[in-house]
């Protein structure tokens, strides 16, 4: 498969310290974006099974008007992953190079700014909070250093 990589990053963006790259791909990929993940030193991910139809299924037929019978959902998962400006695009990148496959269904992401984030067993804010040991700050200071 040729390297995709997401476009230039548009200007209609909410300007924000941090985002949640909300992510949902084929299930059995999972194991291979998370691994990928961890590996760029991204600690921090929630994972849900979710049903869904987009360009993939649930258009085909209809029933009964907007009725959808419940066979029309394909399960996929959704990955919710918040990290600070700065790592936004690597995520994006590293989720396309590990779900991909060309085929219909591949998935979507959507973007979306995040206002705070608070660590319950602190009660830290903001990059306090969202910072992990280990995580993607720690490993890029290293490298530098
Ligand atoms: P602590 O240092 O107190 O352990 P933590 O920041 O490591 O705090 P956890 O308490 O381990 O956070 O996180 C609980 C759950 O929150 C995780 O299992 C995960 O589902 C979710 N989570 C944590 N950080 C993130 C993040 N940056 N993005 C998405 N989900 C996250
Ligand atoms: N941005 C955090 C860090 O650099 C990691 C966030 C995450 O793992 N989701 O430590």
């Amino acid at each position: 498969l040729p390297v995709i990589r997401a476009q230039s990053s548009p200007d209609y963006t909410p300007d924000s310290k941090f985002y949640k790259v909300e992510a949902i791909i084929r299930p059995w990929r999972i194991q291979q974006v998370s691994s990928a993940l961890l590996k760029m030193g991204i600690r921090g991910v929630t994972v849900s099974d979710v049903r869904g139809f987009g360009a993939q299924g649930g258009s085909t037929e209809r029933h009964g008007g907007s009725e959808f019978s419940e066979d029309k959902f394909v399960s996929k998962v959704k990955m919710e992953i918040v990290v600070s400006k700065d790592q936004v695009e690597a995520v994006i990148d590293k989720i396309i190079e590990e779900a991909r496959t060309g085929e219909i269904g591949d998935g979507k992401i959507f973007l979306v700014p995040v206002s705070d984030v608070i660590r319950v067993r602190t009660g830290e804010r903001g990059e306090k909070a969202e910072r992990m040991t280990g995580g993607r700050a720690d490993m890029s200071a290293t490298a530098l250093s």
